[in-house]
């Protein structure tokens, strides 16, 4: 009984310890990315260029105040303790088995050629894309609206720390997602690196508050499948509709893009053009 009880406290003592350092090695992590880029965006557009850049501005009248900021932050950080604490479970608890443990990721490019490890990157962005679209709209049932995302939207006008400032329950349904994603065609590790980063850096630029992509780009036939900074900004402002995170085909096909999205926009494009002229 005696030994029965040293070894339960051995395996918890050692899953304790295994989660501690999946929680470190996610902060890591984080540090190098993350709060690499929020902080460096935000120096940028919010704090030592706010002037210079404000025809950028996609919400002319800055609404975001100290406390929102700092309330994103805290929710940013959990976010990441969330995230490693469902990285301890999966790898460490579960070892890897049932899935979503990236089976597919294949280490030699030749394998598949350069041509699908490509592919592979822009198949990863559809997924991760599907999946984010169908999980927001699950969010915005009204009573997980009112539980969970309503944490996402105390931001209405987003910073970069809105990226991550999620109610933990909405990070881990998330964070699936980026679990799921990779496990459903064949990959290449750096094609799962290079899609964590175009995510990641997607979604600093559409909480960014600023609409940084030119005017072709939102016009365009060949590029306005893509979502601007407006399209999501929109979201935050107006909530119930633009639900799409790196494309606006669901939106669109699903019917949910605000009727005045594309009017938006190109509003948002015409300011920034007279503003730069005035300069
Ligand atoms: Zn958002
Ligand atoms: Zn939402």
């Amino acid at each position: 009984m005696g030994q029965t009880t040293a070894t339960l406290l051995e395996i918890a003592s050692k899953l304790a310890q295994d989660l501690i350092q999946s929680i470190r090695e996610i902060f890591v992590y984080a540090s190098a990315n993350y709060f690499r880029f929020t902080i460096l965006s935000f120096l940028i557009f919010w704090v030592l260029f706010k002037d210079r850049l404000a025809h950028f501005r996609i919400q002319p009248r800055p609404k975001t105040k100290t406390k929102v900021i700092l309330r994103e932050v805290g929710f940013s950080l959990s976010t990441f303790v969330v995230i490693g604490t469902i990285n301890w479970f999966l790898n460490i608890v579960l070892q890897g088995r049932y899935g979503l443990f990236y089976d597919n990721v294949y280490s030699d490019i030749s394998t598949y050629g350069w041509s699908y490890f490509c592919l592979s990157i822009f198949l990863l962005l559809v997924i991760d894309d599907t999946y984010f679209y169908w999980a927001h709209r699950l969010l915005h049932h009204p009573q997980l609206f009112r539980r969970v995302h309503k944490v996402h939207h105390y931001s209405i006008d987003p910073t970069p720390f809105s990226t991550y400032s999620f109610h933990p329950l909405e990070a881990a349904i998330l964070f699936f997602g980026y679990r799921l994603t990779p496990s459903i065609i064949p990959v290449h590790n750096l094609a799962i690196s290079l899609w964590l980063l175009l995510t990641l850096l997607n979604a600093i630029v559409i909480h960014l508050g600023y609409e940084i992509y030119p005017r072709w780009f939102t016009k365009s036939r060949l590029t306005n499948w893509k979502t601007p900074s407006t399209h999501h900004n929109m979201h935050h402002a107006k909530v119930h509709g633009n639900y799409g995170l790196i494309f606006t085909w669901w939106d669109k096909l699903m019917k949910t893009e605000f009727p005045d999205y594309q009017a938006q926009v190109e509003a948002v494009q015409q300011r920034k053009l007279t503003l730069q002229k005035k300069k």
